[in-house]
């Protein structure tokens, strides 16, 4: 079991509503396991739809006097958060560990890119501000504001506990709205800790709630009338199901998807340094990462070369335990997910793709109940194969060669879905060509991973997002906040 003053002895994840904990009462719950040990941290109860309503009432009653502090009071707990989160980063990053199964080194990673949006977020007064022009018409200066809008909630996904809620959270209340946050049920922890140092950082009671649960306490968010707003961060079909209901119920929405990502390597580029990239893009996080790019577009002159390479640094990697300093690769999310993985893998090998590497063998010694699996290479994968076109979510690479760079970008742009893409080449103009004729919402130039930073927006396109503002940046602010125009008239007496 975790110990964390919030879980109370028996270990229950509780919500967080008007500043206090409660037990969810949904009836229905179930245990997170740490993925790599098999041991049970904690229960998860799920909210029922009192749970959900009561959470909403709160933020509701809470919105009007916060949207009326003055901005700069409302940015001061952020700052005290930023400085709780960079005090107990090294001790959320092991509790990510434990729930999730990635790495140490990714865990930090993850949690920093969390604390840059709550910087970021901490520029509201100056992100915030409209135009205004004097003298838009005789006697009359015409101005346009941004106002918060009341309660909003969003509902993030497994594999980025730490990171995922802060694309949110932190620009949400910076606005002047309350807010609700639906965690992943697979792995709450992180959130949970994350809101005990919400609880610490002093923000007024009711401005952030925490709802724990899974698709009923999601559909109670979606239909509730006092939600203004959602943020959804998840599969393709559960993010367009989210996107649809709360669409219909008149509330503004995000939906952020999966994908299914590509990497191109064209003749020029430097073969050594791409490999590297490549196996690190697919295989971090052990491939649990919607930018992961694992369809390799190899230019034909280099094919051979470049798979022997991408074989042999897929060799290098140590699977493991994430707190074991020398593990590249941790767990899988859990066993059904492993067992998901591995079944594409199985599908590879009978649609006949070669197989450069089966990592299926893998046994990590101490650790022999983790949901491990070694990075798996197959080559001459066909446009059509299952393994080519859908999203596996494990560290699986699917390689094949093309004629040229354009058949490769032809090929990237059939499919359904445009999260990420990079290209390796030694060349501008094949990457000018690539960035002007993708159609990915993150394009990357000699870069494994093209995560944007969090003064940018973050968000893909085509069937990797639905919607229209991205998480993260200026789209947040416009996303929390609708635009007015005052215009009055004194004339001299
Ligand atoms: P998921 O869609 O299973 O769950 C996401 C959230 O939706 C969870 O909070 C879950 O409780 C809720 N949910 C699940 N089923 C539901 C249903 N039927 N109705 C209503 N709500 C439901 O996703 P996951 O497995 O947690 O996360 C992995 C997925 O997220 C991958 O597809 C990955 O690509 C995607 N992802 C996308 C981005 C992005 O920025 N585009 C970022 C991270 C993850």
């Amino acid at each position: 079991m975790v110990e964390l003053a919030s879980l109370g002895r028996t270990g229950t994840v509780r919500n967080y509503v008007g500043g206090e904990w409660t037990t969810p009462d949904g009836g229905e719950e179930l245990s997170t396991i740490n993925p790599a040990t098999g041991e049970e941290l904690a229960t998860v109860p799920f909210s029922s739809g009192e749970d959900v309503d009561d959470a909403v009432r709160t933020a509701n009653e809470a919105f009007r006097e916060w949207s009326e502090l003055p901005v700069e009071e409302r940015i001061q707990p952020l700052f005290r958060l930023k400085s709780l989160l960079e005090e107990h980063h090294d001790e959320l990053a092991e509790l990510l560990v434990r729930d999730h199964g990635k790495t140490k080194a990714e865990a930090l990673g993850e949690l920093r890119r969390g604390i840059e949006n709550v910087e970021v977020a901490c520029g509201i007064p100056s992100m915030m501000q409209s135009g205004t022009l004097l003298n838009a018409a005789p006697d009359i200066d015409e101005s346009a504001v941004r106002k918060p809008l009341g309660a909003f909630a969003a509902i993030t996904p497994f594999n980025f506990p730490g990171m995922i809620p802060l694309w949110f959270l932190p620009y949400a209340v910076a606005t002047g709205n309350s807010f609700i946050l639906k965690p992943s049920e697979q792995d709450p922890l992180v959130p949970q800790r994350l809101f005990e140092l919400i609880d610490e950082a002093g923000f007024p009671d009711g401005v952030v709630q925490l709802v724990n649960g899974g698709k009923d306490t999601v559909n109670a968010l979606l239909d509730h009338e006092g939600v203004e707003g959602i943020s959804f961060v998840g599969s393709t079909p559960i993010a367009k199901l989210v996107y649809e209901r709360a669409a219909a119920n008149g509330k503004r929405v995000q939906a952020q998807g999966g994908a299914k990502n590509h990497i191109i390597v064209t003749e020029t580029a430097d073969l050594e340094f791409a490999a590297e990239q490549t196996v690190s893009s697919a295989c971090a996080c052990a491939g649990e990462r919607c930018l992961a790019n694992d369809v390799v577009l190899i230019e034909e002159s280099v094919y051979d070369e470049f798979s022997e390479l991408v074989v042999a640094k897929a060799d290098e990697q140590i699977v493991g335990y994430g707190l074991d300093e020398e593990t590249d690769i941790g767990s899988l999310i859990s066993e059904d997910h492993e067992a998901t993985v591995r079944n594409y893998v199985q599908t590879g090998v009978e649609e006949g793709a070669t197989v450069l590497r089966d990592g299926r063998d893998v046994t990590v010694e101490g650790y022999e109940d983790g949901n491990f699996l070694g990075p798996t290479v197959f080559g001459d994968v066909a446009e059509d194969m299952v393994i080519s076109r859908e999203e596996i979510f494990g560290p699986v690479l699917a390689l094949d060669s093309v004629p040229s760079l354009e058949d490769a970008i032809e090929r990237m742009n059939g499919s359904r879905f445009g999260n990420a893409a990079s290209l390796f080449t030694g060349r501008g103009a094949d990457a000018r060509r690539f960035r002007h004729d993708a159609e990915i919402g993150n394009i990357g130039v000699n870069v494994g991973t093209s995560a944007p930073m969090a003064f940018f927006h973050f968000g893909g396109w085509k069937d990797s997002f639905f919607g229209d503002l991205h998480a993260q940046g200026e789209d947040m602010i416009q996303f929390y906040t609708d635009k007015a125009i005052y215009i009055e008239r004194w004339p001299d007496a």
